[in-house]
């Protein structure tokens, strides 16, 4: 028998939460051949069909779907850890506008292959980005994808386009937006994992020009579309002041909602929007770590989910979170709602590794592609060592991956069966030779956007 491909093996461990049909597994296992799931079963089954192939893994520890970082911005990649104390309209106009002109290919290139690894080493094994600039000299929002190619990752590219003049800030103009979506767009066709949408900063950073011809563009190419809604309370008031209609409103009546729309927070919608956001397939990405940061307020899960409406969770960027540790982000989003509500039972961890799998997949639209352990979907998995202090002691599973483990628990990640991180080593990523690379860039960006008072790195 010749040797297996080095993409065909038969992962194993003490519990497999397929996050599909076939439920929770006890001493499961799963077979990868070609880069797609052939076998999700108990071992021994699994084992007598595919005697051939190695297996990794033991009857311990968690064997899980890759999760699904719905929403964050690798244009944020090197600003992390400033200006905690600032509200998101001062923190927006002081920390990310200044830095936007100077941002290069190269910045998010090399921002990416760092923080792709620290999603890597939480167990990402999808990542859908908005790399918001306005640089003139360069499609910067490409090297994005020359990155995630690299690294192996599964993922959705888009530029998140704002035009809205303030300050010293200079917009691109709009043909040179446009031009830098068709770009993108291309770019990640030539691909084998990195899909695209029509990015949309927020809806009232864009001029009335940019938000419709955003949205007709999207419209003719059949573009998903990713955005922010509804993170703030004064987004309300700005929204109503400017057109007399909340943004939810707004983005709908320009049909950006029609076009499969992905949008970060939800935080502020009433009822009769949530009622909008189902009714048109729109998904809101949670990301309870941001909310925190920028005391946003409490999304509200449960009236969403009751209502119908696509759920997910993200990191969001590293200026509003930090990292990219997204098994914090699924605590941060279970206890979040716990203490708002006052009621221990507001949110559980089934519900937010199915938000961070499965949910994330499917307001992706790659449903069918990945986020459950099913025959047919790519190889997309994580295993959490049973000999780690994340996953050593499983009464319950789920509860212990979600508010006792880290990413130090993580030892196996695979995507479409090609491992980028085996046993606790990275494969792809390098991100230890890339840290001086890495501070050279970010304070080079901290003294270009002149963040000396929020920056030891740009003094
Ligand atoms: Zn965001």
């Amino acid at each position: 028998m010749s040797t297996p491909a080095a993409t065909d093996f038969v992962a194993r461990a003490g519990h497999v939460l397929t996050m599909g049909p076939a439920g929770d597994l006890t001493d499961g296992a799963v077979a990868a051949e070609q880069g797609r799931i052939a076998a999700v079963g108990p071992f021994a089954a699994v084992r007598s069909r595919y005697p051939h192939l190695p297996v990794i893994g033991d009857a311990h520890g968690i064997l899980l779907p890759g999760l699904v970082n719905a929403h964050t911005h690798f244009s944020e990649a090197l600003l992390s850890g400033m200006g905690e104390d600032l509200s998101i309209w001062v923190w927006g106009a002081r920390v990310l506008l200044p830095t936007m002109a100077h941002l290069t290919r190269e910045m998010a290139r090399v921002g990416t292959l760092f923080r792709g690894a620290e999603l890597i080493r939480s167990g990402v094994t999808t990542v859908n980005d908005m790399f918001c600039h306005a640089n003139p000299a360069e499609f910067a929002s490409l090297g994005v994808v020359d990155a995630l190619e690299e690294l192996g990752l599964r993922g959705v590219a888009c530029f998140g386009a704002e035009d809205m003049a303030w300050k010293a800030f200079v917009p691109l103009p709009v043909p040179r937006i446009l031009d830098e979506h068709h770009e993108l767009a291309r770019r990640a066709a030539a691909t084998r994992r990195i899909g695209f949408r029509l990015g949309v900063g927020t809806i009232l950073a864009q001029t009335d020009a940019l938000l419709e011809q955003s949205a007709a563009l999207a419209r003719q190419q059949g573009w998903g579309v990713h955005t922010h809604l509804a993170e703030v309370r004064e987004e309300k008031t700005e929204a109503q002041l400017r057109w007399g209609v909340s943004t939810v409103e707004r983005a709908e009546a320009v049909g950006l909602l029609a076009a499969g729309c992905v949008a970060g927070h939800g935080v502020w919608v009433s009822g009769a929007e949530m009622d909008r956001l189902a009714a048109t397939g729109t998904a809101i990405i949670h990301n309870p770590t941001a909310n925190m940061i920028l005391a946003s307020g409490v999304c509200p899960l449960g009236e969403l989910a009751h209502r119908g409406v696509r759920l997910a969770l993200g990191t969001d960027g590293m200026a509003s979170n930090d990292s990219q540790n997204m098994i914090e982000v699924l605590k941060l989003g279970a206890l979040l709602q716990k203490v708002h509500h006052q009621d221990p039972a507001a949110a559980d961890a089934r519900q937010m590794l199915r938000l961070a799998t499965i949910g994330g997949a499917t307001a992706l639209g790659l449903g069918a592609v990945t986020g459950s352990l099913e025959v047919g979907k790519q190889a997309d998995l994580v295993r959490l060592d049973g000999a780690s202090f994340g996953a050593a002691v499983l009464h319950d599973p789920y509860q212990q991956l979600v508010h006792g483990a880290g990413p130090e628990a993580v030892a196996d990640v695979w995507v479409d069966g090609v491992p980028l991180l085996r046993d606790g080593a990275f494969v792809s990523a390098r991100p230890r030779d890339l840290v001086p690379r890495v501070r050279e860039l970010a304070a080079q960006l901290a003294r270009a956007g002149r963040l000396a008072k929020l920056s030891c790195l740009a003094r």
